[in-house]
């Protein structure tokens, strides 16, 4: 049977779709994730935004136009919210929830709604797909954090870790080739999770451990997402003293403005965030720091709005992912709303504020790549695209390459050029 797996949102979502491909696929079934026609579409839904929730429904409307026959199957965040906007579309047959996604193999045949209660322990997905070059590790999942516009702790529940012996031998298994069937190893292994600082080893904070233990498989070791809390003289120091670690830290900002931040139940102040900043550079000067900044949080004033401009540019971001605020039902933000506490910022201000980041980003970007002409760094080829070939150094900059003799999923010393497109131009060296 012909399945379409069909994913919305984060790389947690990502790599639990990919580990639901390689089972079906291990059962004889020919998988596709590009939206073509299927006899089974599987959408992995997100509830993140609005905007993600509806562009969940929208997937299954697509699904209908391409085979209105088709068998269509519904996990993930927006269903985990709420079922009934997808149980109630006429070509919707089965609808599960964020726990046990795996459980879906075995609903193929089924037709109804089972949304499981969400786990406590780690829900091990065993071993997962990857790309030809790069593969994402999940190694946590759910978040205690209760940032006040968030809904993920709602949906994902509680934060649990991956068992370390499982991890390495996923690992183990993507950088000898062993799990990827006829595609070549992994060069760079991606961890991921909720909230990846909060990964733990017997109920201690463990990624530093893990680290260290992954490093000796000899593949770049990358970090997702961070949380400003973990920065701290002796993690940066053991991580320095890594050979495989990328530095790249991309740190949530969220708002630089600390009464913003407050207002988020961030658990920091602008002023710490630039600590933490200068921390990094201090180890990693030419790391990479991006970030993610909520524009028109609840209340957001002019000020407030100016102050995170001003520590944006103190933090000479390599990078950001800008969103607009999204209320989400259900948080207490939405309270903080109801209450008369705090009222929500114009869609034009908004519109008018995230422009302004955006204008921001790109000078910073082009900075940031100009402060680095001239120096070397390890481009992992990953693409071929017009004439060059792309990939990423360990400090996530993106290289156009034009050569003649590179081979694709290697390691290539180069030298930076000039700012090139969303990243650099670069030579061999
Ligand atoms: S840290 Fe905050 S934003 Fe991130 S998942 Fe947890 S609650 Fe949501």
């Amino acid at each position: 049977m012909k399945i379409c797996i069909h994913t919305l949102g984060c790389k947690v979502n990502q790599y639990e779709s990919d580990a639901l491909a390689e089972c079906l696929r291990k059962l004889g079934h020919e998988v596709c994730t590009d939206l073509e026609i299927a006899d089974i579409y599987i959408l992995n839904s997100c509830a993140v935004t609005n905007e993600a929730e509806r562009k969940s429904r929208q997937a299954v409307s697509k699904f209908y136009a391409l085979n209105p026959n088709a068998k269509v199957l519904v996990c993930g965040c927006a269903s985990e919210k709420d079922d009934a906007q997808f149980s109630s579309l006429k070509n919707v047959n089965f609808v599960s929830g964020v726990a046990n996604k795996m459980k879906l193999i075995e609903k193929l045949d089924i037709d109804g709604a089972e949304i499981d209660p969400l786990p406590l322990a780690y829900d091990d997905f065993g071993l997962s797909t990857s790309s030809n070059t790069r593969a994402y590790v999940k190694i946590q999942d759910g978040c205690n954090n209760f940032c006040s516009y968030c809904i993920i702790p709602y949906l994902r529940g509680r934060s649990r870790s991956r068992d370390i012996v499982s991890i390495l031998n996923e690992v183990e298994g993507l950088v000898s080739g062993a799990i990827t069937d006829n595609k070549p190893f992994v060069n760079e292994i991606v961890l991921t999770g909720i909230n990846l600082s909060d990964f733990k080893i017997d109920g201690k904070s463990g990624l530093i451990t893990l680290l260290k233990e992954l490093d000796k498989f000899g593949v770049r070791i990358r970090l997702g997402s961070l949380e400003q809390g973990l920065i701290s003289d002796d993690f940066l120091k053991e991580a320095k003293a890594l050979k495989n670690f990328c530095p790249h830290f991309h740190l949530s900002m969220q708002s630089g403005s600390s009464s913003v931040l407050k207002r988020m139940n961030r658990k920091y102040t602008a002023k710490e965030y630039l600590k933490s900043v200068r921390k990094i550079r201090k180890f990693f000067p030419d790391s990479a720091i991006t970030t993610d900044v909520i524009v028109g949080f609840l209340g957001e004033t002019k000020k407030e709005f100016n102050e995170t401009c001003k520590t944006i540019k103190k933090a000479k971001f390599a990078s950001m992912h800008i969103f607009p605020f999204s209320l989400r039902t259900g948080t207490v933000a939405e309270k903080l709303l109801l209450n008369g506490k705090y009222s929500l910022v114009s869609s034009e201000i908004i519109k008018k504020r995230v422009k302004k980041l955006e204008k921001i980003n790109k000078k910073l970007k082009k900075k940031y790549i100009n402060s680095l002409k001239g120096k070397k760094f390890q481009m992992l080829t990953e693409t071929i695209h017009d004439d060059f070939i792309v990939g990423h150094t360990e400090n996530f900059i993106k290289c156009y390459l034009q050569a003649n003799i590179v081979e694709l999923n290697t390691l290539y010393q180069v030298e930076i050029v000039e700012p090139y497109k969303d990243g650099a131009l670069v030579k061999i060296s």
